[in-house]
């Protein structure tokens, strides 16, 4: 998860989200619009009975807020929450597993803040079932196949890996990029990658008061996403100023053509 607004577990409930599967929060900075959101879904994890560890990735501070909460309203939790500590004025690397990892991206923000880069790794190839049937090759070997290894057959014939997978998919690359003002700063980490999540308080029109509040307009998001040569952009976080998203989103097209409005409750390929 990245950040925890109010509400969160709300939307997790409406989008049947299963919770025990989430292991790590990633929380980009302390405006309460990212981070209000914890301490009631932890209470409610409590009381749903989640044994799982819970990772909370975050700037020191927020342990510091947290902790007292959670002595307060949730001392007999039946899980554990570890902290790690995240320096937002660096890029680095901040989480990995088998699958993942997780970059800091430094943005520019009234507080220190930095978003998100995801990165999958590369994956086995997929085996060719027919193939694999028909050469009667063990589950054992399986694994290496997928991994490039040739076969060879009782009669000493070498069936060539390519002739028993297909290559794996593309890793796909996303980056979150909220709150932050413009900066071109960020375009070297997130250059190229399948989906750009970034935000778009205003429209140019209030220009005056998104450099004030270190945020950024929708142009400017879609300006980053196309100095980055990012394949798709969704922009989010709008003023409640506007009843019509749809200017935002014209406004973003007029320079990057392939971006969405990020909406409550929608999925999105990347
Ligand atoms: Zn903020
Ligand atoms: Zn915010």
């Amino acid at each position: 998860m990245i950040d925890c607004g109010e509400g969160t577990q709300i939307r997790m409930r409406q989008l049947g989200v299963k919770t025990v599967r989430l292991g790590h929060i990633f929380i980009s900075h302390l405006h309460g619009d990212h981070c209000f959101g914890l301490i009631g879904m932890i209470s409610s994890f409590g009381m749903l009975n989640r044994t799982a560890d819970l990772h909370i990735h975050a700037q020191p501070d927020l342990e510091k807020i947290l902790k007292p909460q959670l002595m307060y309203f949730c001392q007999d939790l039946p899980f554990e929450i570890i902290f790690h500590d995240i320096n937002p004025r660096k890029n680095e690397l901040i989480f990995e597993d088998r699958s993942i990892k997780v970059f800091t991206i430094p943005l520019k923000h009234r507080v220190p803040c930095c978003g998100f880069l995801f990165e999958e790794k590369p994956r086995d190839s997929h085996i060719i079932r027919e193939i694999i049937d028909f050469y009667n090759i063990p589950t054992w070997r399986i694994p290496k196949i997928k991994q490039g290894e040739d076969f060879i057959t009782e009669d000493g014939e070498i069936i060539p890996n390519n002739q028993l997978t297909t290559p794996a998919g593309k890793q796909k690359r996303f980056a979150y990029c909220s709150d932050t003002a413009y900066s071109e700063k960020i375009i070297p980490i997130i250059e190229g990658v399948d989906c750009l999540y970034h935000e778009a308080t205003f429209m140019e029109d209030e220009m005056t008061r998104s450099s004030q509040t270190e945020h950024s307009t929708a142009r400017q998001a879609a300006e980053i996403a196309k100095k980055a040569n990012v394949q798709k952009l969704i922009i989010g976080h709008y003023s409640a100023r506007y009843n019509n998203q749809n200017e935002l989103l014209a406004e973003a097209k007029a320079v990057f053509e392939n971006t969405v409005l990020g909406e409550d409750l929608t999925v999105y390929e990347i």
